[in-house]
Protein backbone atom coordinates (compact mmCIF):
# COMPACT_ATOMS: atom_id res chain seq x y z
CA UNK A 1 0.00 0.00 0.00
CA UNK A 2 0.91 3.33 -0.50
CA UNK A 3 1.25 6.41 2.10
CA UNK A 4 -0.89 8.65 1.96
CA UNK A 5 0.99 11.94 0.26
CA UNK A 6 2.33 14.41 3.14
CA UNK A 7 -0.13 17.25 3.22
CA UNK A 8 0.94 21.01 2.82
CA UNK A 9 2.42 23.13 5.43
CA UNK A 10 0.75 26.15 4.32
CA UNK A 11 3.27 28.91 6.22
CA UNK A 12 6.19 26.81 4.23
CA UNK A 13 4.88 28.73 1.13
CA UNK A 14 6.19 31.82 -0.66
CA UNK A 15 3.39 34.30 -1.70
CA UNK A 16 4.65 32.83 -4.90
CA UNK A 17 4.02 29.36 -4.29
CA UNK A 18 1.10 30.27 -2.52
CA UNK A 19 -0.61 31.60 -5.84
CA UNK A 20 0.37 28.48 -7.60
CA UNK A 21 -1.07 26.25 -4.83
CA UNK A 22 -4.26 27.69 -5.22
CA UNK A 23 -4.81 28.26 -8.70
CA UNK A 24 -4.63 24.41 -8.85
CA UNK A 25 -7.58 24.21 -7.31
CA UNK A 26 -8.77 27.03 -9.97
CA UNK A 27 -9.30 29.28 -7.38
CA UNK A 28 -8.22 33.70 -7.75
CA UNK A 29 -4.69 34.66 -7.35
CA UNK A 30 -6.37 36.94 -5.05
CA UNK A 31 -7.42 34.32 -2.07
CA UNK A 32 -3.75 34.02 -1.59
CA UNK A 33 -3.47 37.27 -0.05
CA UNK A 34 -6.52 36.52 1.85
CA UNK A 35 -5.01 33.52 3.06
CA UNK A 36 -1.69 35.28 3.86
CA UNK A 37 -3.86 37.71 6.19
CA UNK A 38 -5.38 34.69 8.20
CA UNK A 39 -2.17 32.98 8.60
CA UNK A 40 0.15 35.89 9.45
CA UNK A 41 -1.90 39.43 10.47
CA UNK A 42 -4.94 37.24 12.47
CA UNK A 43 -2.63 34.33 13.31
CA UNK A 44 -5.57 32.02 12.64
CA UNK A 45 -4.60 27.74 14.10
CA UNK A 46 -6.94 25.80 11.72
CA UNK A 47 -8.06 26.53 7.82
CA UNK A 48 -11.73 26.42 9.06
CA UNK A 49 -11.81 29.46 10.71
CA UNK A 50 -10.56 31.11 7.03
CA UNK A 51 -14.76 32.85 6.54
CA UNK A 52 -14.07 34.64 3.29
CA UNK A 53 -13.50 31.41 1.78
CA UNK A 54 -16.06 29.70 0.71
CA UNK A 55 -16.97 26.28 2.71
CA UNK A 56 -16.06 23.84 -0.03
CA UNK A 57 -12.55 25.58 -0.51
CA UNK A 58 -12.07 25.14 2.98
CA UNK A 59 -12.96 21.50 2.97
CA UNK A 60 -10.43 21.15 -0.27
CA UNK A 61 -7.81 22.53 1.41
CA UNK A 62 -7.95 20.63 4.68
CA UNK A 63 -7.63 17.57 2.99
CA UNK A 64 -4.26 18.54 1.31
CA UNK A 65 -2.85 21.76 3.21
CA UNK A 66 -2.73 22.64 7.33
CA UNK A 67 -1.71 25.35 9.43
CA UNK A 68 1.56 24.42 11.54
CA UNK A 69 1.80 26.05 15.30
CA UNK A 70 4.64 26.18 17.78
CA UNK A 71 3.68 25.77 21.21
CA UNK A 72 6.24 26.97 23.74
CA UNK A 73 7.31 24.34 25.89
CA UNK A 74 8.56 27.05 28.54
CA UNK A 75 9.36 30.65 28.93
CA UNK A 76 11.72 32.18 31.51
CA UNK A 77 11.88 36.16 32.19
CA UNK A 78 14.68 37.67 33.54
CA UNK A 79 14.68 40.73 35.67
CA UNK A 80 15.14 43.22 33.14
CA UNK A 81 12.31 41.66 31.43
CA UNK A 82 14.15 39.18 28.94
CA UNK A 83 12.05 36.64 27.90
CA UNK A 84 13.59 32.98 26.71
CA UNK A 85 10.75 30.82 24.86
CA UNK A 86 11.58 27.40 24.50
CA UNK A 87 9.80 25.29 21.56
CA UNK A 88 9.63 21.84 20.89
CA UNK A 89 9.70 20.80 17.36
CA UNK A 90 7.45 18.08 15.65
CA UNK A 91 10.43 15.84 15.91
CA UNK A 92 11.57 16.31 19.46
CA UNK A 93 13.87 19.01 18.76
CA UNK A 94 14.27 21.98 21.06
CA UNK A 95 15.56 25.69 19.48
CA UNK A 96 14.91 29.10 21.75
CA UNK A 97 13.91 32.44 20.75
CA UNK A 98 14.45 35.46 23.10
CA UNK A 99 12.19 38.43 23.50
CA UNK A 100 14.26 41.39 24.69
CA UNK A 101 12.38 45.26 25.33
CA UNK A 102 14.48 48.18 25.06
CA UNK A 103 13.00 51.16 25.81
CA UNK A 104 10.39 51.62 22.88
CA UNK A 105 11.88 48.61 20.76
CA UNK A 106 10.55 44.96 21.51
CA UNK A 107 13.28 42.81 19.64
CA UNK A 108 12.42 39.28 18.84
CA UNK A 109 15.74 37.08 18.42
CA UNK A 110 15.00 34.14 16.27
CA UNK A 111 16.60 30.52 15.35
CA UNK A 112 17.45 29.27 11.79
CA UNK A 113 19.07 25.95 12.51
CA UNK A 114 19.17 23.79 15.12
CA UNK A 115 22.46 24.00 16.73
CA UNK A 116 25.36 25.15 14.26
CA UNK A 117 28.13 23.60 12.39
CA UNK A 118 30.07 25.85 12.46
CA UNK A 119 31.86 25.64 15.62
CA UNK A 120 32.69 28.77 16.93
CA UNK A 121 35.17 28.46 20.42
CA UNK A 122 33.17 31.21 22.41
CA UNK A 123 29.80 29.35 21.97
CA UNK A 124 27.15 27.27 23.34
CA UNK A 125 25.27 26.75 20.21
CA UNK A 126 28.28 26.22 18.29
CA UNK A 127 29.43 23.20 21.05
CA UNK A 128 26.19 21.58 20.14
CA UNK A 129 26.75 20.62 16.53
CA UNK A 130 24.36 20.72 13.84
CA UNK A 131 21.44 19.15 13.93
CA UNK A 132 18.70 20.28 11.41
CA UNK A 133 17.75 23.28 9.03
CA UNK A 134 14.37 25.01 10.23
CA UNK A 135 11.84 25.06 7.91
CA UNK A 136 10.19 28.27 6.64
CA UNK A 137 6.84 27.82 8.78
CA UNK A 138 9.31 26.75 11.95
CA UNK A 139 11.28 30.21 11.64
CA UNK A 140 7.77 31.92 11.19
CA UNK A 141 6.16 30.34 14.00
CA UNK A 142 8.91 31.68 16.49
CA UNK A 143 7.18 34.86 15.43
CA UNK A 144 4.01 34.29 15.78
CA UNK A 145 4.10 32.29 18.97
CA UNK A 146 6.22 34.37 20.40
CA UNK A 147 3.50 37.09 19.91
CA UNK A 148 0.46 35.30 21.83
CA UNK A 149 3.04 35.33 25.02
CA UNK A 150 2.35 39.13 24.70
CA UNK A 151 -0.37 41.44 26.33
CA UNK A 152 -2.48 42.98 23.79
CA UNK A 153 -0.93 46.31 24.36
CA UNK A 154 2.40 45.06 23.12
CA UNK A 155 4.14 44.10 19.54
CA UNK A 156 6.95 42.96 18.74
CA UNK A 157 8.79 45.79 16.34
CA UNK A 158 12.21 44.54 15.45
CA UNK A 159 13.62 40.87 14.48
CA UNK A 160 17.14 40.02 14.67
CA UNK A 161 18.20 36.39 12.87
CA UNK A 162 21.06 35.66 15.69
CA UNK A 163 19.54 33.42 18.01
CA UNK A 164 20.68 29.24 17.71
CA UNK A 165 22.46 28.71 13.99
CA UNK A 166 23.89 30.70 10.74
CA UNK A 167 21.21 31.86 8.62
CA UNK A 168 22.90 31.97 5.58
CA UNK A 169 23.53 28.11 5.83
CA UNK A 170 19.67 27.59 5.50
CA UNK A 171 19.70 29.86 3.00
CA UNK A 172 16.68 29.25 0.79
CA UNK A 173 14.57 29.08 4.01
CA UNK A 174 16.02 31.87 5.50
CA UNK A 175 15.55 34.41 2.49
CA UNK A 176 11.67 32.73 2.29
CA UNK A 177 10.94 33.30 5.54
CA UNK A 178 12.12 36.88 5.25
CA UNK A 179 10.35 37.70 2.32
CA UNK A 180 7.30 36.94 4.40
CA UNK A 181 7.95 39.06 7.32
CA UNK A 182 8.50 41.83 5.30
CA UNK A 183 5.49 40.93 3.03
CA UNK A 184 2.63 43.67 3.82
CA UNK A 185 -0.06 41.41 3.89
CA UNK A 186 1.75 38.70 5.96
CA UNK A 187 3.83 39.86 8.93
CA UNK A 188 4.41 43.62 7.59
CA UNK A 189 8.03 44.53 9.01
CA UNK A 190 9.75 47.03 7.67
CA UNK A 191 12.99 45.88 6.22
CA UNK A 192 15.09 48.06 8.42
CA UNK A 193 13.57 46.24 11.16
CA UNK A 194 14.67 43.00 10.09
CA UNK A 195 18.63 42.25 10.92
CA UNK A 196 20.79 39.11 9.41
CA UNK A 197 23.98 38.22 11.12
CA UNK A 198 26.21 35.83 9.58
CA UNK A 199 29.74 34.51 9.66
CA UNK A 200 30.06 35.52 5.96
CA UNK A 201 29.58 32.63 4.20
CA UNK A 202 30.62 34.11 0.67
CA UNK A 203 29.14 32.24 -1.73
CA UNK A 204 26.17 32.97 0.18
CA UNK A 205 27.02 36.85 0.39
CA UNK A 206 27.43 36.72 -2.92
CA UNK A 207 24.02 35.19 -3.74
CA UNK A 208 22.33 37.69 -0.90
CA UNK A 209 23.19 40.68 -2.89
CA UNK A 210 21.98 39.70 -6.14
CA UNK A 211 18.29 39.38 -4.10
CA UNK A 212 15.37 41.69 -4.48
CA UNK A 213 14.28 41.85 -0.58
CA UNK A 214 16.32 44.34 1.77
CA UNK A 215 17.03 43.95 5.40
CA UNK A 216 20.08 44.96 7.45
CA UNK A 217 23.11 43.06 7.23
CA UNK A 218 25.45 42.04 10.39
CA UNK A 219 28.47 40.18 10.07
CA UNK A 220 30.22 38.67 13.06
CA UNK A 221 34.12 39.90 12.42
CA UNK A 222 35.31 39.34 16.27
CA UNK A 223 38.88 39.42 15.49
CA UNK A 224 40.70 42.00 12.82
CA UNK A 225 43.36 39.41 12.19
CA UNK A 226 43.95 36.09 10.08
CA UNK A 227 45.16 33.99 12.79
CA UNK A 228 43.12 35.12 15.83
CA UNK A 229 39.62 34.97 13.53
CA UNK A 230 40.98 31.54 12.19
CA UNK A 231 41.38 29.96 16.01
CA UNK A 232 37.93 31.64 17.33
CA UNK A 233 36.04 30.69 14.50
CA UNK A 234 36.99 27.60 12.29
CA UNK A 235 34.94 29.01 9.28
CA UNK A 236 37.42 31.50 8.47
CA UNK A 237 40.03 28.78 7.64
CA UNK A 238 37.52 28.51 4.06
CA UNK A 239 36.72 31.90 3.82
CA UNK A 240 39.23 34.51 5.59
CA UNK A 241 38.69 37.98 7.42
CA UNK A 242 40.08 39.15 3.71
CA UNK A 243 37.78 37.58 1.48
CA UNK A 244 34.96 38.46 3.69
CA UNK A 245 35.79 42.04 4.41
CA UNK A 246 36.03 42.40 0.32
CA UNK A 247 32.29 40.90 -0.04
CA UNK A 248 30.86 43.63 2.52
CA UNK A 249 32.89 46.20 0.49
CA UNK A 250 31.00 45.52 -2.83
CA UNK A 251 27.83 44.56 -0.67
CA UNK A 252 24.84 47.03 -2.52
CA UNK A 253 23.76 48.94 -0.09
CA UNK A 254 20.39 50.87 0.17
CA UNK A 255 21.85 54.85 1.11
CA UNK A 256 22.62 55.51 4.23
CA UNK A 257 22.60 52.46 5.14
CA UNK A 258 25.56 50.29 7.32
CA UNK A 259 27.11 46.88 8.14
CA UNK A 260 27.01 45.94 11.25
CA UNK A 261 30.27 44.74 12.22
CA UNK A 262 29.62 42.54 15.95
CA UNK A 263 32.84 41.88 17.56
CA UNK A 264 32.56 39.49 20.78
CA UNK A 265 35.59 40.81 23.00
CA UNK A 266 37.55 37.91 24.53
CA UNK A 267 39.75 38.76 27.42
CA UNK A 268 43.71 38.29 26.42
CA UNK A 269 43.00 37.27 22.57
CA UNK A 270 41.03 40.34 20.53
CA UNK A 271 40.82 43.02 23.22
CA UNK A 272 43.95 44.53 22.54
CA UNK A 273 44.64 48.25 21.90
CA UNK A 274 46.69 46.93 18.56
CA UNK A 275 43.42 44.41 18.18
CA UNK A 276 41.35 47.98 18.34
CA UNK A 277 43.99 49.59 16.18
CA UNK A 278 43.92 47.66 13.02
CA UNK A 279 40.07 46.91 13.07
CA UNK A 280 39.71 50.84 12.19
CA UNK A 281 41.95 50.21 9.90
CA UNK A 282 40.44 47.13 8.25
CA UNK A 283 37.33 48.49 8.19
CA UNK A 284 38.49 51.63 6.75
CA UNK A 285 35.77 52.61 3.38
CA UNK A 286 33.23 50.20 4.21
CA UNK A 287 29.62 51.85 5.28
CA UNK A 288 30.17 50.49 8.55
CA UNK A 289 29.02 50.52 12.76
CA UNK A 290 30.61 48.07 15.15
CA UNK A 291 28.82 46.00 18.04
CA UNK A 292 31.03 45.38 20.36
CA UNK A 293 29.62 42.78 22.44
CA UNK A 294 31.62 41.19 25.70
CA UNK A 295 31.82 37.63 25.67
CA UNK A 296 29.22 36.46 27.77
CA UNK A 297 30.87 33.40 29.69
CA UNK A 298 29.29 29.98 29.97
CA UNK A 299 30.53 26.51 31.31
CA UNK A 300 32.57 24.69 28.50
CA UNK A 301 33.57 27.74 27.37
CA UNK A 302 37.20 28.65 27.70
CA UNK A 303 37.17 32.33 27.32
CA UNK A 304 36.95 35.07 30.07
CA UNK A 305 34.99 38.46 29.27
CA UNK A 306 37.74 41.77 29.52
CA UNK A 307 37.74 43.89 32.82
CA UNK A 308 35.07 46.87 32.06
CA UNK A 309 38.17 49.11 31.54
CA UNK A 310 39.51 47.28 28.97
CA UNK A 311 35.77 47.21 26.96
CA UNK A 312 35.91 50.65 27.38
CA UNK A 313 39.20 51.41 26.13
CA UNK A 314 38.63 48.76 22.99
CA UNK A 315 35.56 51.41 22.44
CA UNK A 316 37.03 54.61 22.80
CA UNK A 317 39.91 53.71 20.10
CA UNK A 318 37.61 53.04 17.57
CA UNK A 319 35.40 55.91 18.36
CA UNK A 320 38.38 58.20 18.24
CA UNK A 321 39.33 56.42 14.92
CA UNK A 322 35.99 58.05 13.73
CA UNK A 323 34.22 54.67 13.88
CA UNK A 324 30.79 54.40 15.44
CA UNK A 325 31.16 51.36 18.35
CA UNK A 326 28.28 50.55 20.49
CA UNK A 327 28.63 48.49 23.31
CA UNK A 328 25.51 46.08 23.46
CA UNK A 329 24.04 45.48 26.64
CA UNK A 330 23.83 41.82 27.36
CA UNK A 331 20.63 41.44 28.72
CA UNK A 332 18.94 37.93 30.18
CA UNK A 333 22.51 36.64 31.31
CA UNK A 334 21.18 34.89 33.93
CA UNK A 335 18.29 32.74 32.18
CA UNK A 336 21.28 32.29 29.57
CA UNK A 337 19.37 33.93 26.85
CA UNK A 338 22.56 36.11 26.02
CA UNK A 339 24.37 36.10 22.78
CA UNK A 340 25.63 32.36 22.31
CA UNK A 341 23.75 31.22 25.17
CA UNK A 342 21.39 29.29 23.59
CA UNK A 343 21.37 25.01 23.30
CA UNK A 344 18.00 24.40 23.54
CA UNK A 345 18.29 23.22 26.87
CA UNK A 346 16.59 23.88 29.94
CA UNK A 347 17.74 23.81 33.69
CA UNK A 348 15.63 21.06 35.63
N1 LIG B 1 25.52 32.41 13.35
C1 LIG B 1 25.29 33.79 13.25
C2 LIG B 1 24.11 34.25 14.07
C3 LIG B 1 23.94 33.66 15.42
S1 LIG B 1 25.19 34.05 16.61
C4 LIG B 1 26.56 34.58 13.60
O1 LIG B 1 27.49 33.98 14.14
O2 LIG B 1 26.59 35.75 13.28
C5 LIG B 1 24.78 35.73 16.99
C6 LIG B 1 25.91 36.53 17.60
O3 LIG B 1 26.25 36.02 18.89
C7 LIG B 1 27.20 36.51 16.79
O4 LIG B 1 27.66 37.82 16.55
C8 LIG B 1 28.18 35.79 17.70
O5 LIG B 1 29.50 36.23 17.47
C9 LIG B 1 27.64 36.13 19.07
N2 LIG B 1 28.07 35.21 20.14
C10 LIG B 1 28.19 33.88 20.06
N3 LIG B 1 28.63 33.39 21.24
C11 LIG B 1 28.75 34.43 22.09
C12 LIG B 1 29.15 34.56 23.46
N4 LIG B 1 29.48 33.51 24.19
N5 LIG B 1 29.18 35.80 23.99
C13 LIG B 1 28.81 36.87 23.27
N6 LIG B 1 28.42 36.81 21.98
C14 LIG B 1 28.40 35.59 21.39
FE1 LIG C 1 27.23 29.22 14.77
FE2 LIG C 1 27.03 31.88 15.06
FE3 LIG C 1 27.52 30.29 17.19
FE4 LIG C 1 29.41 30.64 15.34
S1 LIG C 1 28.54 32.20 16.67
S2 LIG C 1 28.80 28.68 16.25
S3 LIG C 1 28.19 30.74 13.49
S4 LIG C 1 25.68 30.30 15.95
Amino acid sequence: MKDAPQKVDLKNLSLSELEDFISSFGKERYRSIQILRWLYQKGIHSIDEMTNLSKKFRQDLNEISFISTLHPLHVQQAKDGTKKILFQLEDGNRIESVLIPDKKRLTLCLSTQVGCALGCRFCLTGKMGWKRDLTVSEILNQILAARETLADQTSITNVVLMGMGEPLANYNNTIKAIELMTNPDALKFSSRRITLSTVGLLPELEQLAKEKISFRLAVSLNASDEETRSYLMPINCRYPLKKVLEACRNFPLRPRTRITFEYVLVEGVNDSDQDAKRLLRILRGIPSKVNLIPLNEAPGIPFKRPSEEKIKRFQEILMEGGLTAIKRASKGTEISAACGQLQGRWPC
